[in-house]
């Protein structure tokens, strides 16, 4: 998340609350809880003060403050009012937010909160308030079972709710990122195409279960010349462009930039056409010109192929491939040999 996302966050969350420390003002005052009327004072003051410590970058002071504030006035309602209105509740969600403040903060290079000391002494206050409220019962009797009912059921929704929706939102993001990662992981950056690791980790997957496959090597004719006449950039473009067209021509195949201009590509299916599918993508690249600063340039490929024996090593296979490779780059390029 950004800075600017965390700000705007920070001040809707504390409109919000600021709003409900009114509603329960009004509530308290009706109820003749005169203590917690008085209470909620400095309780409102605490969220203007919040709003000029998020106007001034200072998410951390104000994340503190809040979390002391509200653990606090969570403590002193259950002990007013008892565990009829489920005000302790919200100490089950303190806990998570303190985790993801931490990370939050983490993310805005601040210091640490020190999450898991702090939930270590919510659930210590928590056992305080909810014991003294157990040993001496509550402060205040406000004998109205529609109050209770509605504070019950809507602080247990908001705390149940909360807990769901961020349990659930949090697994999504780590799956999402670890995607993510994955994907960066297992891919080449210029061409979009697989690695060398992921493919050596499919290569070594398909030996063990000895299928009927095969591998080609490619390598683009004389690139050196086309970096060396045409610029580094233009040569980026042909990999690119290369990339793309072994994309179209072997859909089904996994394609990996094996090294500078030279791919792998692996088909685990049937073998027929295997030839067919290679030559028809060595013409395809033989007929394409590229198009780069005012530059129409042409390339070809040699490709070696080689069919799976049994009993192979990925190294031998891949061995296999790279001779005949280059029994094709020394037999005039341009060609595929099997
Ligand atoms: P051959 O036909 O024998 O394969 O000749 P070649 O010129 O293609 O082969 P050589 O191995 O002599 O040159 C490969 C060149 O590829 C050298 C290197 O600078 C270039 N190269 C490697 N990676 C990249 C890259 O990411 N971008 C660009 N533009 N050039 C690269
Ligand atoms: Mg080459
Ligand atoms: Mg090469």
């Amino acid at each position: 998340m950004e800075h600017k996302s965390i700000k705007k966050l920070s001040l809707t969350v504390n409109t919000v609350i600021l709003i409900m420390v009114f509603g329960l003002m009004f509530f308290f005052h009706l109820c003749n809880v005169t203590f917690l009327v008085y209470f909620s004072i400095p309780t409102s003051m605490i969220y203007v003060i919040g709003y000029c410590l998020i106007h001034k970058n200072k998410l951390n002071i104000y994340v503190w403050l809040v979390f002391f504030w509200l653990t606090f006035y969570m403590g002193v309602t259950t002990i007013c009012l008892g565990y009829d209105y489920g005000f302790h509740l919200y100490c089950f969600s303190m806990i998570p937010t303190m985790f993801v403040a931490e990370y939050m903060s983490y993310k805005l290079k601040k210091r640490s909160l020190w999450a898991f000391n702090v939930s270590i002494l919510i659930a210590f206050f928590y056992l305080i308030c909810t014991g003294y409220v157990a040993s001496f019962g509550p402060v205040y009797e406000v004998n109205s079972k529609t109050a209770s009912a509605f504070f019950w059921i809507f602080n247990a929704m908001t705390v149940f709710g909360f807990l769901i929706f961020y349990s659930k939102y949090l697994i999504y993001s780590i799956i999402k990122s670890e995607e993510k990662l994955s994907e960066i992981a297992h891919s080449d950056r210029l061409t979009q195409l697989y690695n060398r690791h992921y493919m050596l980790q499919q290569l070594e997957a398909v030996c063990e279960m000895d299928k009927d496959c095969f591998l080609a090597m490619a390598d683009i004719d004389f690139f050196k010349k086309i970096n060396d006449t045409y610029g580094h950039n233009a040569g980026d473009e042909v990999l690119k462009n290369v990339s793309s067209i072994i994309k179209s021509e072997c859909s089904e195949c996994i394609i990996a930039r094996w090294g500078g201009e030279e791919f792998l590509i692996f088909s685990a299916s049937e073998l027929s056409n295997g030839k067919e599918m290679l030559e028809n993508l060595r013409k395809k690249i033989e007929e394409t010109i590229i198009e780069f600063d005012n530059h129409s340039i042409h390339t070809t490929v040699t490709i070696g192929m080689a069919i799976k024996k049994s009993g192979q090593t990925v190294e031998l296979w891949i061995q296999e491939a790279d001779n005949k490779l280059y029994t094709g780059k020394n037999n005039g390029r341009n060609r595929v040999i099997e």
